[in-house]
């Protein structure tokens, strides 16, 4: 693991993570993820390196590693985003495996309780608290799993910057629902002269005020990581005070120095960070 931090690049640093917890299947991201409304299970996924490579795949059905295919994207294709039967498409096309359509034991029991209501309402911090991984904004003290997002960011020994972003978006969304985590700019954010963004929760509300980007402009203008954070969740909550208090959004951020910050609208909000001196996990201050 310590020659893996002092040698390998943030870039495999941040695919490596996503993949980690893409592998769980008893998780909170990937295929052991929660379904949308129709009971299919539909991933969303991004990566970004130093250069301001990007890539991307939504919507994509049936592949365990969305964030491989969001590289192979990046670095494979002159686009940026691939989206449903395309992405699958192009997913299968470049080696990965189709993987059953089948719900994990624990989706498949939350949706059947789902289902009695059939209710869309996001519920604030009830993460599943297996979630775990190097720089990983979200793993919570509840049991079952409703918003559920990985996002990573990290430095390599260069001072490079990558971040990665992985999730089965919001349960019970309408089948066809993008959040912010496979759009750069909401879910995540790179500018190797100045930091990295990374965001979780209300993906909708993050893309209103195009969230990371936001964060890392506000690192440019000289804001800590951490008050960089603060704002942008500020700038949602400004918008409507009422409406954020039924929600939750975080951002985790890191500038060039390797200082590293996050806020969120509510309490529960914890990030997690590995480097050569630390290995911890921390709770995120909030504004609500
Ligand atoms: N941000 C993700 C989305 O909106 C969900 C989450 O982080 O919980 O799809």
């Amino acid at each position: 693991m310590e020659d893996f931090i002092q040698k390998g690049t943030a870039l495999d640093a941040v695919e490596a993570g996503a993949m980690h917890i893409e592998n769980k299947i008893d998780c909170c991201v990937g295929l052991g993820g929660y379904p949308d409304r129709d009971g299919i299970v539909t991933l969303d996924s991004c990566i970004m390196d130093h250069k301001a490579n990007i890539g991307a795949v939504a919507g994509l059905e049936r592949i365990k590693h969305p964030v491989s295919v969001a590289r192979k994207v990046m670095e494979k294709t002159p686009h940026v985003i691939l989206v449903g039967a395309g992405a699958q498409q192009f997913a299968i096309e470049n080696g990965f495996t189709l993987e059953s359509a089948e719900l994990s034991g624990e989706a498949k029991k939350a949706y059947a309780e789902w289902l009695k209501k059939s209710e869309y309402k996001p519920v604030i911090n009830i993460e599943n608290k297996k979630q775990n991984g190097p720089f990983a904004p979200n793993f919570f003290e509840d049991g079952t799993a409703n918003h559920d997002t990985m996002g990573l960011v990290a430095m390599d020994a260069m001072g490079n910057l990558s971040g990665a972003v992985t999730t089965s978006g919001m349960a019970y969304k309408l089948h066809g629902r993008v959040g912010d985590s496979p759009i750069i700019g909401a879910g995540l954010f790179v500018d190797n002269e100045i930091g990295a963004a990374t965001s979780s929760g209300t993906g909708e509300e993050v893309i209103r005020i195009c969230g990371t980007h936001l964060v890392v402009e506000f690192m440019r203008q000289g804001y800590s990581p951490e008050m960089a954070c603060k704002k942008a969740v500020e700038r949602i909550v400004k918008r409507d005070a009422a409406k954020a208090k039924t929600l939750q959004v975080g951002f985790l951020a890191m500038n060039k120095k390797g200082q590293y910050g996050a806020y969120a609208i509510q309490k529960g909000f914890v990030f997690s960070v590995k480097s050569n001196n630390e290995n911890k996990i921390h709770q995120s201050k909030y504004l609500i």
